[in-house]
């Protein structure tokens, strides 16, 4: 069977890309091994958030009294948590089966591998192999957790997202390694749920990516919660053998032990580019990742590779943009590329983390003359009334352009307030169009346009 277009992988970059192609036009497969969508919508972002809505709904419960009702003895039950969150992700997996159905998308079910001539081998699970022959070949295969040598997965006493996303009991005490967005959110959905958490993190600041004002937010609000969190600290070994796991970390102050039932493992993940047929083609790879060009070409002739097997940020909406840019550059249209300085992050605790372009320690170091503007959510009629006063919006703007360098929220629902200053950044908005933009009252977006009125010194609430 020749087609125009097969896809490896049915995650957000593979699923976008073949929607895209059937909608061009093109004859297109897909093959997935898995599911359909991916670790995003299995074993990424949207189970993750089904989760930490419970943990949300469990925190506004807590705090009954404060909005006027009484609930006593709030007691979580885990089973019916992560049943949600599994009934969530099929219901979302099986959105995908629609629209390939509904674009004319084939599914081909198995392992898919690459082979000279443009052939592509599909492995079922029963072990016969049927091959495919097609103009164009896009790699989606993703990645899988990444773990530290001394403290290998073992599903048990070390876990990774995959297990943490499943429990089938709570433990006592989890140690969790890694402070970026996938170790955040556990460490915060467990303690939700009365586990003893200690976050452990090798960079000098929580979320090593953020703002260290977010971060400095986010650490407070953790501790907070009864969470221990240990920055600038190197676990050097995990010992399973006894009842509880002991943790060696190497402190700014000396070596600590940290006991707990079990560890999950959040030092991020590695790419899927082996047995797909890489090393037989002499597709090059740089530190794991495929190389591509600006079209996300390898250096195989029609074969492309997208999402987290390339060396781009491996964030879901990432792999679904070079996924579109992708198939319509192989359409021969004209699509804007990814702007890589453009992404917004989120991480989905709370207060929720949102943010774009560059931290103020960024700006600093690159030399670029900046303001800052910041509103505080204490001074927000919204976010009183909501009872989520934690957080602000920060501004780093341009001091001559008056451009927005970055964007760093920590507050109720800012994840859905990012996009606008994205779109906000590719206008090239200013500041001072952000302050003669009317804003809904009262709303959390407001600290938006105040903390660019704060930038110019303009701000009349604070
Ligand atoms: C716990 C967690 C939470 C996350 N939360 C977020 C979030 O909130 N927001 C965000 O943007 N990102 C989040 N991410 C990251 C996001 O999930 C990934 O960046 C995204 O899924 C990458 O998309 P992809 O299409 O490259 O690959 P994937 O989603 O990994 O999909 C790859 C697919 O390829 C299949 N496959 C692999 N090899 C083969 C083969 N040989 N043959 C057939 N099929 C194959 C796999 O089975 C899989 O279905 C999270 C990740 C994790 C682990």
């Amino acid at each position: 069977m020749k087609y125009d277009i097969i896809v490896i992988g049915s995650g957000p970059g593979g699923y976008v890309a073949a929607i895209r192609a059937a909608q061009l036009g093109f004859s297109t497969a897909v093959v997935e091994r898995n599911e359909l969508g991916g670790i995003c919508l299995n074993w990424g972002c949207i189970p993750t958030k089904a989760l930490l809505k419970s943990a949300q709904a469990i925190h506004y419960a807590q705090r009954g009294e404060e909005f006027g009702f009484y609930c006593e003895g709030v007691t979580p039950d885990i089973t019916s948590i992560v049943s949600r969150s599994r009934v969530v992700s099929s219901t979302m997996n099986k959105g995908i089966e629609y629209l390939f159905k509904k674009n004319g998308v084939t599914v081909l079910k198995g392992s898919g591998k690459v082979l000279a001539d443009k052939m592509v081998e599909v492995k079922a699970e029963d072990g016969t192999t049927e091959l495919y022959e097609a103009q164009n070949i896009i790699l989606a295969t993703g990645s899988r957790p990444a773990s530290l040598p001394f403290a290998p997965v073992d599903g048990e006493k070390i876990i990774c997202y995959r297990q943490a996303l499943v429990p089938a009991k709570l433990p006592q005490s989890l140690a969790v390694i890694g402070s970026g967005a996938i170790g955040s959110e556990f460490a915060f959905f467990y303690r939700s749920l009365g586990v003893n958490v200690t976050l452990i993190e090798f960079m000098p600041q929580i979320l090593p990516i953020e703002d260290e004002d977010t971060a400095a937010q986010i650490s407070r609000s953790f501790r907070k919660m009864g969470m221990k969190v240990m920055v600038s600290s190197s676990v050097k070994s995990v010992d399973t053998t006894g009842n509880l796991c002991r943790l060696v970390v190497e402190t700014k102050k000396g070596e600590e032990i940290i006991e707990a039932e079990q560890v999950l493992s959040a030092v991020g993940v590695r790419p899927n580019t082996e047995g797909i047929g890489l090393e037989d083609l002499g597709v090059e790879l740089v530190k794991g990742k495929v190389t591509v060009d600006e079209n996300y070409m390898t250096s195989v002739d029609g074969l492309y590779a997208i999402g987290d097997i390339i060396a781009t940020p491996a964030l879901a909406h990432v792999a679904s943009a070079e996924a579109l840019y992708c198939v319509e550059k192989i359409a021969g249209l004209n699509p804007e590329p990814v702007n890589y300085d453009n992404i917004p992050g989120c991480t989905y605790i709370t207060p929720e983390v949102a943010s774009v372009g560059i931290t103020e320690k960024k700006a600093k170091e690159q030399g670029i003359a900046y303001k800052v503007g910041k509103f505080p959510f204490t001074a927000s009629g919204k976010a009183t009334a909501a009872g989520a006063r934690d957080g602000f919006v920060k501004l780093v703007v341009d001091a001559g352009t008056d451009k927005v360098l970055g964007a760093h929220l920590v507050g109720d629902n800012v994840s859905e307030m990012i996009a606008g200053i994205v779109v906000a950044r590719n206008l090239g908005v200013t500041a001072k169009d952000m302050i003669k933009s009317v804003f809904p009252h009262p709303t959390m977006s407001e600290a938006i346009m105040e903390a660019a009125a704060a930038a110019h010194e303009e701000c009349i609430h604070i």
